[in-house]
């Protein structure tokens, strides 16, 4: 996961589009559909259903695929080349599930709140069963309806408009709210574990891998190519400093310069790896860094400690 600018221009028309017949909202009909049942049905999902669409329409897909470039918006892998991507509603449209089991209604009024909207892939999102490398079991993960918060979750019932959303403290992560790389550390081996949280609070690190399932083996295996392929041109920049270092006065000016010409090569492709497009580019970002030193890249951030061996 890496944070991710969301420009207030961007917002797609689509999600304020108006009804012809009647001049409305979608989110405006919901409300008012909401609004007409009673507080016990509108706290049991069985009860009512709306059926949202706006977040469905294709300007939507099309303006989160441009700017998460492709990628889930938790995970980072690119799903373009495999999946279509799921539009996910970081706070629940129709219900959340709590931990107990027990089940609240969710928040059928940012059903099309632009903020609200991230694209995601399957296995995000989605409940279902894999295996977690840290945990060493398998069973269902996935983000699915989960919406974890330290106190209580915000509640419609007849004023949505009148709730704010700065009196709910999420424990998830959100790419355009939080800095993720505060909050997460990639090992050598994929795995990614939770730095704590900075400022006190809850573990945002340790409930966003957990809920948004970023342990699942699939996954890690996918970032440990990416470790690999690091691994690779370290090995070669490594020695092609030595040959620089140590036959720069017997080797011919030609070869030193050939030699200088794939060093900068092999750089800019390592560095590449770690740009916004290329997935999993955060685990890249701390990964390159844990090499930085012995290669002679000394920008270090300062938020990073290291990584597990
Ligand atoms: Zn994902």
């Amino acid at each position: 996961m890496i944070k991710v600018e969301r420009p207030r221009d961007s917002k797609p028309s689509a999600l304020d589009s108006v009804r012809r017949t009647d001049g409305t909202t979608e989110k405006q009909r919901a409300i008012r559909a909401y609004e007409k049942l009673g507080n016990a049905d509108q706290l049991d999902p069985k009860k009512y259903k709306f059926d949202f669409k706006a977040y469905r329409k294709q300007e939507v897909k099309d303006k989160l695929a441009e700017l998460f470039k492709g990628k889930c918006a938790y995970c980072e892998s690119s799903y373009s080349g495999t999946q279509p991507m799921d539009v996910e509603h970081w706070r629940p449209k129709g219900e959340v599930h709590l931990e107990s089991g027990d089940k609240l209604q969710g928040y059928f009024w940012l059903a099309s709140d632009w903020d609200n909207l991230l694209p995601s892939c399957i296995d995000c999102n989605r409940s279902r069963k894999q295996w977690d490398v840290l945990e060493e079991r398998t069973f269902n993960v996935g983000k699915a309806n989960q919406f974890p918060v330290e106190g209580t979750h915000l509640v419609a019932t007849n004023s949505p408009h009148l709730l704010r959303l700065d009196d709910e403290s999420p424990v998830l992560l959100h790419p355009c709210k939080d800095e993720p790389a505060q909050y997460l550390k990639f090992g050598i081996s994929g795995e990614v574990r939770s730095r704590g949280n900075p400022d006190g609070g809850p573990d945002k690190g340790f409930a966003s891998i957990s809920v948004y399932a970023l342990n699942r083996s699939g996954l890690v295996m996918d970032r440990l190519e990416v470790v690999c392929l690091i691994q690779q041109r370290v090995y070669t920049i490594r020695a092609l400093i030595n040959i620089l270092d140590q036959f720069q006065d017997h080797i011919p000016e030609e070869v030193y310069g050939i030699v200088e010409d794939l060093l900068g090569h092999e750089m800019t492709a390592l560095l590449a790896l770690q740009g916004a497009e290329r997935p999993f580019s955060e685990l890249a970002r701390q990964i390159i860094e844990h090499y930085a030193h012995e290669i002679g890249l000394e920008e270090a951030s300062p938020i990073i400690d290291g990584i597990d061996e």
